[in-house]
């Protein structure tokens, strides 16, 4: 296939070079001057859309590809898809689908879990929204930058989805470090603490396979001195992102909201920018009650 891809950051970078390297030909821009291997580079967006049959982007919020689907959408030839991998709110993705539409395209928004690592190994999680013909068309190359891609239903289901699956990942990776601030406080061992949880009803993944302990269970963030892995202010956007679309659709959710402050308080008021989600532990080990 011939591949538009806009936005060769930290993840579309070595996406677009995944591709490449599997005999697509793939055309990249980023608005930095950033490249991938075996990417060939156009001057605008417009341009690497151009005569291409999937036109992938990967970038950092909903204003930006809004933008830059205002740029690629005409310079797109007709019955091409608009793959849409980055995280944005559930309304951008759904207004870029139908933008796209009208213009005789297809259109997927296709966030990913799975991080740097992921995006590096061709490991990554898509959660895709949109047509089943355009799913078709993009499965491929899921395939190629990923292990699994599940199909959620119309356009914005992709977002929906990711953004659900972070504020669970936010509330449990909280009540997981706080738990472990109080077990401390109440005398038990981390290794107790870890040994009876992971197998009890309060496992999750936040304890089970990304213990923000240092010392105990798999190997995580945590024994790393908290270098991400997964970064407190990516953890944040994403609550902002679920806390925008609960007010949208009048949904309650409490446990997202307060994470969504916490996270707030971590990243903007304390040292949290530039730290592993995770890292909230040492910050309840500092503190008391008030
Ligand atoms: P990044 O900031 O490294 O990359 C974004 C790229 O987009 C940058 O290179 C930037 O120059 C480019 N860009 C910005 N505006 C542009 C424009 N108008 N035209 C062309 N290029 C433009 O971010 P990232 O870490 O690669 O993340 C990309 C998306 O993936 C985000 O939505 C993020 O939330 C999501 N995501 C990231 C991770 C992660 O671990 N990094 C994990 C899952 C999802």
């Amino acid at each position: 296939m011939k591949i538009g891809f806009i936005g060769l950051g930290n993840m579309g970078a070595p996406m677009a070079a995944n591709l490449a390297k599997e005999g697509h030909e793939v055309v990249g821009f980023d608005v930095a001057g950033a490249t991938a291997e075996g990417v060939s580079n156009a001057a605008s967006a417009a341009a690497a859309a151009e005569g291409s049959d999937v036109v992938i982007t990967m970038l950092p919020n909903g204003a930006i590809l809004r933008s830059v689907a205002n740029d690629v959408i005409p310079a797109m030839k007709p019955g091409a898809v608009l793959l849409d991998c980055s995280t944005v709110d559930v309304q951008s993705a759904r207004d870029v689908a139908a933008q796209a539409a009208e213009a005789g395209l297809g259109a997927l928004d296709a966030p990913v879990s799975g991080g740097i690592g992921g995006a590096a190994g061709g490991t990554l999680t898509f959660m895709v929204g949109g047509s089943d013909a355009a799913f078709a068309t993009a499965k491929p190359l899921f395939d190629i930058m990923g292990q699994k891609a599940v199909h959620c239903g119309e356009s914005g289901n992709g977002q929906a989805a990711k953004i659900c699956n972070n504020m669970i990942l936010g509330v449990t990776m909280i009540g997981t470090c706080e738990a472990f601030a109080l077990a401390d406080k109440l005398g038990l061992s981390r290794e107790a603490m870890f040994d009876v949880v992971s197998t009890s009803s309060g496992y999750s993944w936040s304890m089970n396979a990304y213990c923000p302990s240092p010392g105990v269970g798999p190997t995580s963030p945590a024994d790393n001195d908290y270098n991400p892995g997964f970064a407190a202010e990516l953890m944040l956007k994403d609550l902002r992102l679920s806390q925008q679309a609960a007010e949208a659709a009048d949904a309650d959710t409490p446990m997202g909201q307060a994470a969504t402050a916490l996270y707030t308080e971590f990243v903007e008021n304390e040292d949290g920018q530039g730290r592993d989600f995770s890292a909230m532990l040492p910050r309840f080990e500092k503190r008391g009650r008030n």
